[in-house]
C-alpha cells in the first residue's frame, strides 16, 4: 500500500511538471533555434534567445495621444527582472523622444539591475548623465555617436554583437538634428535583427550602407509601420535589408485602414510574441 501510494504520488508530481513545462512552452513560444520576440508596446521588445537577451525601446512615458503604453504589470515585471524579463544583456534605445525612451526609468532600471548595458545615442545617454546618482551607473553606458553617412558603429556584449547606423529620422529633412538608430543585434553566429527606431523611409538614407545590410543575413526587422505604406518602404526592406521576416512597430491603437489592407505582419498588442527562427518562416 505504501508502495502503491509512492508510486502514485510520483505520477502526481510528474504529471505536475509535465504540465507547468507545457505551460512554460505556451506562455513564451520559442523557435527550434530557441529565439522568440515579445511586443510590450509602441517600438518596445524583448527579444530573447539562448546566448542573451535585449529590450528595445522599452521605458516611455509619451503616447502622443494615439500609441500603445507598455502596460502596468509588463512594467512592473520589467524592473523587477521576473521571467522573461531576467538576465537582460542590453537596454537598446533607437533615440531620445518620449514614446521610445525616457531617462528616469532607465536610470532606475540599471541602479536595480548592475549587469545590463544600455546601449543608446549619446544624445540620450547625455539625459540620464544629468540626472542626480547616474554616476553609479556610469560604467554600464555604451554611448553611440554617429554622424549621418558613418560606418556602422559596433559593440560586443558578452555572446551578443550590436552594430548600429544612424539612419535619419522620419518627416526627414525635419527633425534631422535627433540621432535615430537603426541597431543590428546578432545573437551568436545565427540570428539577427534589426531594430529601426523611427527611421525615414527613403533609400537615399539606407543605399549608401549597403555593404553592412548584405554582411549578416537578417533574421527579423522590426521596421515602424509606415515602411509598408509609404512608396519606398517595402523595397527597402525587402532589397536594401533583405529582411526575411518583418514585424511592423509604432502602430497607433486605432491600428491604420492602410496598414491593414497592406497584409504585411506587425504588433499592435502587448504580449504578442513571434518565433525568431533562420529562415524567417514560422508563427
Ligand atoms: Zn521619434
Ligand atoms: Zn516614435
Amino acid at each position: 500500500m505504501n508502495m502503491m501510494r509512492r508510486i502514485a504520488r510520483l505520477l502526481i508530481i510528474s504529471l505536475v511538471s509535465f504540465y507547468s513545462l507545457a505551460i512554460f512552452a505556451h506562455s513564451e513560444k520559442r523557435s527550434e533555434e530557441g529565439a522568440a520576440a515579445i511586443y510590450l508596446g509602441n517600438e518596445a521588445v524583448l527579444i530573447s534567445t539562448p546566448v542573451g537577451k535585449v529590450l528595445f525601446d522599452p521605458f516611455f512615458h509619451n503616447d502622443y495621444g494615439s500609441y500603445q503604453f507598455v502596460p502596468k504589470g509588463m512594467r512592473e515585471s520589467i524592473f523587477a527582472g521576473k521571467a522573461p524579463y531576467d538576465d537582460i544583456t542590453a537596454i537598446v534605445i533607437s533615440h531620445a523622444h518620449g514614446d521610445h525612451f525616457s531617462a528616469e526609468d532607465t536610470l532606475a532600471y540599471l541602479q536595480k539591475h548592475k549587469a545590463t548595458m544600455l546601449v543608446a545615442p549619446k544624445q540620450a545617454i547625455v539625459l540620464v548623465e544629468a540626472l542626480d546618482e547616474s554616476g553609479a551607473v556610469a560604467s554600464q553606458f555604451v554611448p553611440v555617436e554617429l554622424s549621418v553617412g558613418d560606418k556602422p558603429a559596433k559593440q560586443s556584449l558578452k555572446a551578443i554583437e550590436i552594430e548600429s547606423v544612424r539612419i535619419p529620422h522620419a518627416g526627414w529633412p525635419n527633425r534631422k538634428e535627433i540621432a535615430n538608430l537603426v541597431h543590428r543585434v546578432s545573437f551568436g553566429e545565427s540570428l539577427s535583427v534589426i531594430h529601426m527606431g523611427d527611421a525615414d523611409p527613403n533609400d537615399i538614407h539606407f543605399k549608401p550602407h549597403k555593404e553592412h545590410w548584405e554582411s549578416k543575413k537578417n533574421n527579423m526587422a522590426f521596421p515602424p509601420y509606415w515602411f509598408y505604406t509609404s512608396t519606398q518602404g517595402g523595397m527597402i526592406l525587402d532589397q536594401r535589408i533583405k529582411a526575411l521576416k518583418t514585424i511592423g512597430v509604432h502602430v497607433p491603437i486605432d491600428v491604420p485602414a492602410d496598414l491593414k489592407n497592406h497584409g504585411g505582419d506587425y504588433f499592435s498588442k502587448p504580449g504578442e510574441q513571434r518565433e525568431i527562427t533562420k529562415s524567417g518562416l514560422g508563427e
